[in-house]
């Protein structure tokens, strides 16, 4: 037996699973289970990383100044509350680290984003999930969860995978009922999609308070997921700790000048929000007209729930869709295990999946066929 052990509990953490990106026999396929954004990254953002190549041997600007600077200009930002992560997964990691240990409690929504308990697992710390309501984070449950270990709530609004979200008045109704020594870390991966005006990001919320941090992604609207680019807004004395444990050049120049460019490109940014919000109403319809069940997202993507009837469950439209070619996302660890979430694509890619779906749902069509 090797000598070397990981500390107590990395062992029972199960490994995130990423949205497929072939079909089960290994065909590559129209992929809609990861939630980027249909239009894909701004040519703007595109030519931006093209020009890089000549940088490619000096070390990044390891504070992102200009990437920093860039956010904080288009959201009305102060830059020094600002930090940048490779990924907002490795903030998500950077905040475990720095505010749990072992004997912590990290709270969290049932049907919640599941890095938020490999992160709280591998800090040590024990994640605990509240229940929801109708398949909606539940403020009350929540607050019924608390306890003297608690140290940290995730609440990402809206959520991945329900597409549901809790309006401004609900978050400060969370924020007053938490202990001053809680912090609460709103993920808003999906903020720009929304258009809603009881919703808001948390940008508020972190400036009011001195517990309150919001983190936020290039990944999903701005369509640069491969690149691996996320921030976070937060109170000055969180930013100067995260700081001090973050990787020193975390932000590689690729990302650097493809996410200033990115958000300079508001027109197309508007277009993939606009995008969004015309074939999700559409998806929405066609499911329904299908029997088949949606959450009301605010999101990029759908939660779909199928029948109970034999032949036509999650699991058997999954194998039926990727014969023909298209990849959803399955829910099991998400504790939905008649699920698929559907990220919205383009056109012919939605349109490719009602097809598929109403031919699954009729008589006698399923996947053993
Ligand atoms: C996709 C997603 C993220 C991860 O974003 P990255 O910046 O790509 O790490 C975070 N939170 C939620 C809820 C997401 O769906």
């Amino acid at each position: 037996m090797s000598p070397i052990k990981p500390n107590p509990g990395l062992l029972d953490i199960e490994p995130y699973k990423g949205g497929k990106a072939l079909t089960d026999s290994g065909r590559a396929a129209i992929k809609l289970s990861s939630n980027e954004s249909a239009l894909g990254p701004s040519p703007q953002a595109v030519a931006a990383f093209r020009d890089v190549v000549a940088s490619l041997k000096r070390y990044p600007d390891g504070a992102a100044t200009a990437l920093r600077t860039a956010i904080a200009g288009h959201y009305g930002l102060n830059a020094d509350h600002i930090i940048c992560g490779n990924g907002s997964d490795e903030i998500i990691q950077l905040l475990c680290q720095a505010y749990l240990g072992p004997g912590d409690e990290m709270l969290y929504s049932e049907h919640g984003f599941s890095l938020y308990a490999i992160a709280a697992r591998a800090a040590g710390a024990t994640p605990v999930a509240a229940p929801e309501k109708n398949r909606i984070t539940d403020v009350d449950a929540l607050l019924a969860q608390v306890t003297p270990a608690t140290r940290i709530v995730f609440i990402a609004n809206p959520n991945n995978p329900t597409g549901t979200y809790l309006p401004q008045n609900e978050l400060q109704r969370l924020r007053a009922g938490l202990r001053d020594d809680i912090l609460l870390v709103l993920d808003a991966a999906y903020a720009e999609f929304v258009r809603r005006n009881d919703y808001a990001a948390g940008i508020e919320l972190v400036a009011g308070n001195d517990n309150v941090v919001m983190t936020r992604t290039f990944s999903k609207i701005y369509a640069l997921a491969g690149l691996r680019l996320g921030w976070a807004y937060c109170p000055k004395a969180i930013v100067d700790v995260l700081n001090r444990i973050r990787g020193p050049f975390n932000i590689n120049i690729a990302a650097q000048a493809a996410g200033i460019a990115a958000l300079q490109d508001r027109a197309f940014t508007e277009a993939a929000v606009d995008h969004n919000e015309k074939w999700l109403a559409w998806l929405e319809a066609e499911l329904r007209q299908l029997g088949l069940r949606t959450e009301p997202s605010v999101g990029n993507f759908l939660l779909i729930s199928f029948p109970e009837t034999a032949g036509k469950s999650a699991q058997a439209a999954d194998a039926f869709l990727q014969q023909q070619g298209l990849i959803l996302r399955r829910m099991e660890s998400y504790g939905f295990a008649n699920a698929l979430r559907l990220t919205v694509g383009t056109e012919t890619e939605n349109k490719a999946v009602i097809a598929a779906l109403q031919l699954f749902m009729q008589d006698g069509n399923d996947a053993a066929k």
